[in-house]
Order: structure tokens, then C-alpha cells, then sequence
């Protein structure tokens, strides 16, 4: 079972879908992780993210490997360091180029298909683009209220501050030219404003269920 998990900043998709993962025992594949672990290469390079170019010029060298919590940039593990602020708003510059979305994207891909046991894959482009076969696909929502105050409670950040990178960070994803943000036509698309984390989970199991049944 191949289930996607799209959706904008702090709509609850890493916590959902590692919840969903753990029930059905599947990998949990945060494809945002990647995203942010080459923002934190092209920082540490001090290379310009908005130039396409220069971020396509890291790429032949890159290892990037998620999978179940942990992140690896080059081999080494940087779950630790890819949240922090700077990088955070640098992943979604990086993510509007074409060439990155590609290598990712065949990246991605690979890992998916060897998931023992399936995979629940979270992102923005995963129902899609990354997966347009998937056999779930789900697309959380919440009010960008909602979604600032869980990102603040997260981050330790003020909600001004939290609502300023979410709405900045969704701007910019939702009107890339390629792999904009948007949920799929076949997604079943859940807003998570009101309610709790099982609830969600719920949902998209029940969801799943039905699935199948057809
Ligand atoms: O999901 P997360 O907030 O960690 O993602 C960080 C950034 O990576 C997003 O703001 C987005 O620009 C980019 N991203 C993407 N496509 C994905 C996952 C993340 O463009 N599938």
C-alpha cells in the first residue's frame, strides 16, 4: 500500500503520516526532509539558493537519504540542524528549481518502491507528480491560524513569526512553475483545523479501508 500525504506548511502531514505508518507498519517517507537537507548544503556552500544554476552545480556530488525519522546529507545524519529557520526558508527557494525537482524526484521514487511493507510518503508534489499511481492519496489542509500556533508550539517561535514563514514558505510553494502545491483531483482532502491527531489518523485509515473495498 502506497499512500501520499500532501499538503501545505504545518497542516500536520509529518505527524500524520508517521502516525499512519506506524499503524500499517510501513516506512514513513518525508520527502520535505531532502528538500531541507540540500538547503542546508547550499547554505553551508554559501551559494546563492535562487540561482539555478549554482544549486544544480551541488547536485552530481549529493547524497541524500530519508527513511523513517532519520536524514543523511553526504553520509552524515542531520535531522538535528534541517529545522532550523534559515534552512527551513531556503528549502522551499532550492525547491523551485526544475533540476532539483527532478533529482529528487528519481530519488524519491527509488526509495519508495524498495519500502518493505509500503510506504506512507508526505510532501507537496507526492499525489502529483512523485506518485500519480499511489493508492491513497490524501491532502491535509487547516486554517493558517491553526497552522502558525502547531508551528509555533513546534518551533518555540512567536505565532507572528510562525504565520509570517507559513504563509511565506505556502506563497512561494503554491506558485512555483513546476510542482506547485495542490492537491491531486483523486485526493480524498481532510482539514485538520478542528481535529485531534487520532481523528486524523482515523480519517485517512478509514479512508485507506474503503479504498480497498473498491
Ligand atoms: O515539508 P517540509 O516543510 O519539511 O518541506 C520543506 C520545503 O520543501 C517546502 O516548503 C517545499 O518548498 C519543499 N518541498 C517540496 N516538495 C516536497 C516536499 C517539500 O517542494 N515533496
Amino acid at each position: 500500500m502506497i499512500i501520499a500525504v500532501d499538503g501545505p506548511a504545518g497542516s500536520g502531514k509529518s505527524t500524520i503520516a508517521a502516525a499512519v505508518a506506524t499503524r500499517l507498519n510501513a516506512s514513513h517517507i518525508d520527502t520535505g526532509a531532502m528538500y531541507r537537507a540540500l538547503a542546508l548544503k547550499v547554505i553551508r556552500r554559501a551559494l546563492a539558493p535562487e540561482d539555478p544554476n549554482a544549486v544544480a552545480g551541488v547536485l552530481p556530488g549529493t547524497e541524500i537519504v530519508v527513511g523513517n525519522g532519520r536524514v543523511t546529507l553526504d553520509g552524515e545524519p542531520v535531522e538535528g540542524l534541517i529545522r532550523a529557520p534559515d534552512v527551513t526558508a531556503v528549502s522551499s527557494v532550492v525547491a523551485q528549481h526544475q533540476a532539483v525537482r527532478i533529482w529528487m524526484v528519481d530519488r524519491q521514487r527509488m526509495v519508495i518502491h524498495r519500502a518493505p511493507g509500503g510506504a506512507v510518503v508526505e510532501g507537496r508534489d507526492i499525489g502529483t507528480v512523485v506518485l500519480p499511481d499511489a493508492d491513497l492519496k490524501i491532502y491535509l489542509t487547516a486554517s493558517e491560524e491553526q497552522r502558525a500556533r502547531r508551528r509555533a508550539a513546534e518551533r518555540g517561535a512567536s505565532e507572528e513569526e510562525a504565520l509570517l514563514e507559513v504563509s511565506s514558505r505556502d506563497a512561494r510553494d503554491a506558485s512555483r512553475e513546476h510542482s506547485p502545491l495542490r492537491a491531486a483531483g483523486d485526493a480524498v482532502v481532510i482539514d485538520t483545523t478542528d481535529l485531534s491527531i487520532d481523528e486524523v489518523v482515523d480519517s485517512v485509515l478509514l479512508a485507506m479501508r474503503e479504498r480497498l473495498k473498491a
